[in-house]
């Protein structure tokens, strides 16, 4: 592999950073999804992590590294909301003081929890404004650490543990489905499957309005999009990052979408089924599953259940409709 690129030691150092910090999460069953799929599904629930999604991994990862004279000046980030809440929460257990770009129509419960951690929330236009560019603009002004959403080495390191953990839980599996927006989570999750289960099948899933990860990967390059208009608020990225996608195209076997009605089926299916509480993002990969079902019969099948950020009117109200 690119020696720039992260690699397994890497996932390794950031696990033993998020050790005794970040929680390890359940891994749970459901005797009637295998019966439906057809193959043995293992959930992995970052849902249930610290600030309700695996983004913390990556964020706290993030921080750690920082020098003193880092840590002392500040990092600033952008987020539609899991990241903002991720490097605020983050911050705040290293006395780190963090300033967070967030979209004036972020979820509401995303809000109040990324401003509840102590970090200074600015609001941009998510459809007009260039986040990452205010970012940047920001940190060099102040000389801030600038911790990108997903394209950053400790970022994906970090991301990578929770499927380092489901592998060390499970042992080998046939095929892993991980949800997919700027591609940090499916890189570290494919560099961790790789060490520990080779002959594994690593799948991304995004939303079919924004499949941009599908379109780069298929053309061998990186594809930009317009802001997608779909439910799984995070994975509205417009572009994959290049760190994560040269990871994913060495190691990820392929990427699938899924339609918003799809990804409301599984968001049923877990509160239903199994009494929980998964965002829209989150229910990317179960979804794409659920779609599979027909290849996957009589396999070992890992799910990352990515997050479980989602204000209950608008939870209601999807489930409504
Ligand atoms: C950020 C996020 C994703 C997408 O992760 P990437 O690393 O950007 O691909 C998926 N699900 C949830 C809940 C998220 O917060």
């Amino acid at each position: 592999m690119n020696p720039s690129l992260p690699d397994f030691q890497d996932v390794l150092a950031a696990a033993d950073r998020l050790r005794g910090v970040a929680h390890r999460t359940p891994v749970l069953q459901s005797r009637s999804l295998n019966q439906q799929v057809g193959a043995q599904i293992f959930m992995k629930c970052e849902n249930f992590q610290r600030m309700g999604a695996f983004k913390f991994r990556g964020g706290f990862n993030a921080l750690s590294t920082l020098n003193e004279a880092q840590r002392r000046a500040g990092v600033v980030a952008y987020s539609s909301g899991n990241h903002a809440q991720a490097v605020a929460l983050s911050a705040s257990i290293l006395s780190v003081p963090a300033t967070i770009f967030m979209p004036h129509d972020a979820s509401p419960a995303k809000l109040a929890a990324t401003k509840g951690y102590g970090a200074q929330v600015i609001a941009y236009d998510r459809y007009a404004e260039d986040a990452s560019a205010l970012a940047v603009q920001l940190a060099h002004e102040k000389g801030l650490a600038f911790i990108p959403p997903f394209d950053h080495p400790d970022v994906l390191s970090g991301q990578g543990t929770a499927a380092l953990e489901l592998f060390d839980e499970v042992g080998e599996l046939d095929a892993l489905f991980v949800c997919l927006g700027g591609g940090g989570l499916l890189s570290g999750s494919a560099i961790a499957a790789k060490a520990r289960a080779p002959h594994c099948k690593i799948y991304g899933v995004e939303p079919e309005a924004g499949n941009d990860v599908q379109q780069s990967f298929r053309q061998g390059e990186r594809v930009r999009i317009a802001t997608p208009i779909t439910i799984a608020d995070g994975a509205q990225t417009p572009m994959v990052g290049a760190i994560t996608f040269a990871v994913i195209q060495k190691l990820v076997d392929d990427i699938h979408t899924v339609t918003d009605a799809q990804l409301i089926e599984a968001m049923r299916f877990y509160a239903e089924r199994m009494k929980m509480i998964v965002e829209p993002t989150g229910c990317l990969s179960l979804a794409a599953v659920i779609q599979a079902a027909a290849s996957l019969k009589a396999q070992r099948v890992g799910v990352i259940v990515s997050g479980g950020n989602v204000d209950m009117t608008r939870f209601a109200k999807l489930l409504a409709a």
